[in-house]
């Protein structure tokens, strides 16, 4: 029998967060919430905390802090907030396992710090790697921490690589939904609406990440990801378009041999592999895909003129230094623009290209030239919607 993991729950308002919960009240005997945090979602982390019991909660928001701290006053949970406290606490001896489920940049701090106390990290948020991912993955050697990956088609990477030699894989095949505008005219894109990106065919997840994914900015990340976690060359990741997004993603291996992982489309199944890793499957009665359902998969080349952001990344991590770190200051500043109807869908792409082509290289950044790149990017990327 295993032990009971305690879980700290970065993120455990948003899609992700969420649904880890829903695996933590499915396995009792194999998990526990210690750790429950929020970024504003007040109303929902107190329903959650009134549920799990965790230890420690934190709203990061510090005016939601008295409301929080007021309705949990009846229970043994310690309400604390701000940033610091959310470093601090994922470093508890107690806490076995940290989801990173936060959304962009704002990961970066708490997830070196859980990096840095040698937590096992079910890693959710991909910005973190896409930012600063030389400074993660070189402390891992160090201090004992392990990633395991959340997204669905590193978790297919990783189960396609049980028992395998890195010296045998040939190339990684990152399969990519296509997104919401796989199939619309490349001149009609200038013209879509925030609400016409927020609708995506198969995934069901969080505003930022769907307008990733209707960019394909999103596959541009997980490719970064793929390089960090896998140890490859951006060379050999290449990127297919899955319409289903019933294969979760492919390796091919120097034999001419290509291994896929399938499931259905439900985020569930990468959160509770990750979850079991490495202590074995979570056993269920859902998710079970037949083959009735996807009779037919099919796969097609990524058109890289109407989604640039894909040469965009490839570029970023060929440059490497802080170059991703800039493209992803800029996205973020531009997708939040994009979402409150100030930019149109194909400015977002013109202004990480400028930040791009603005921003003073790095070649090998410290921690405080990330931050200091980030903040700058972002700046300017404000300063050219504002303008
Ligand atoms: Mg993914």
């Amino acid at each position: 029998m295993e032990k009971i993991r305690n879980i700290a729950i970065l993120g455990s308002t948003g899609s992700i967060g969420r649904q880890t919960l829903d695996i933590i009240a499915e396995y009792p005997d194999r998990f526990k919430a210690r750790l429950l945090v929020a970024n504003t979602s007040a109303s929902l982390l107190i329903e959650q905390a009134r549920r799990f019991v965790p230890r420690q909660v934190i709203i990061a928001s510090e005016s939601l802090y008295p409301r929080v701290k007021e309705s949990l006053a009846d229970l043994p949970i310690e309400v604390m907030t701000g940033s610091e406290a959310v470093c601090e606490a994922v470093t508890q001896p107690d806490v076995d396992t940290v989801v990173t489920a936060m959304v962009g940049y704002s990961g970066l701090a708490s997830t070196l710090s859980a990096v840095k106390a040698g937590k096992r990290i079910a890693l959710a948020n991909k910005e973190t790697l896409v930012v600063a991912g030389s400074l993660i993955t070189g402390l891992l050697e160090t201090t004992g921490s392990v990633l395991y990956p959340v997204d669905s088609e590193h978790g297919a990477f990783y189960q396609c690589l049980v028992g395998e030699r890195h010296a045998d894989i040939e190339k990684l095949i990152l399969t990519a939904s296509g997104g919401p505008f796989r199939t619309t005219p490349a001149e009609r894109l200038a013209t879509v609406r925030a609400s016409d990106a927020l609708q995506h065919p198969n995934w069901s997840m969080g505003a930022k990440i769907t307008i990733d994914s209707a960019t394909m900015m999103n596959k541009g990340f997980e490719m970064i990801e793929a390089k960090w976690l896998f140890g490859m060359s951006h060379r050999n990741i290449e990127i297919v378009v899955h319409p289903q997004s019933i294969v979760h993603s492919m390796v091919q291996f120097v034999d001419g041999s290509v291994k896929a992982q399938l499931g259905l489309p439900d985020m569930h199944l990468p959160i509770r592999y990750a979850l079991g890793l490495p202590d074995g499957r979570l056993a269920t009665c859902n998710y079970k895909m037949t083959v009735d359902d996807y009779a037919s998969l099919t796969f097609e080349r990524p058109d890289f003129n109407k989604f640039p952001l894909l040469e965009t990344a490839y570029r970023a991590a060929e440059q490497g230094g802080n170059v991703p770190c800039v493209m992803n200051a800029a996205n973020e500043v531009a997708v939040a623009a994009f979402l409150a109807d100030s930019i149109t869908f194909t400015q977002i792409h013109e202004i990480v290209e400028k930040t791009i082509a603005w921003a003073p290289r790095v070649d090998n950044p410290t921690y405080e030239d990330f931050v200091a790149s980030n903040d700058e990017a972002r700046r300017y990327a404000q300063s050219l919607i504002n303008s």
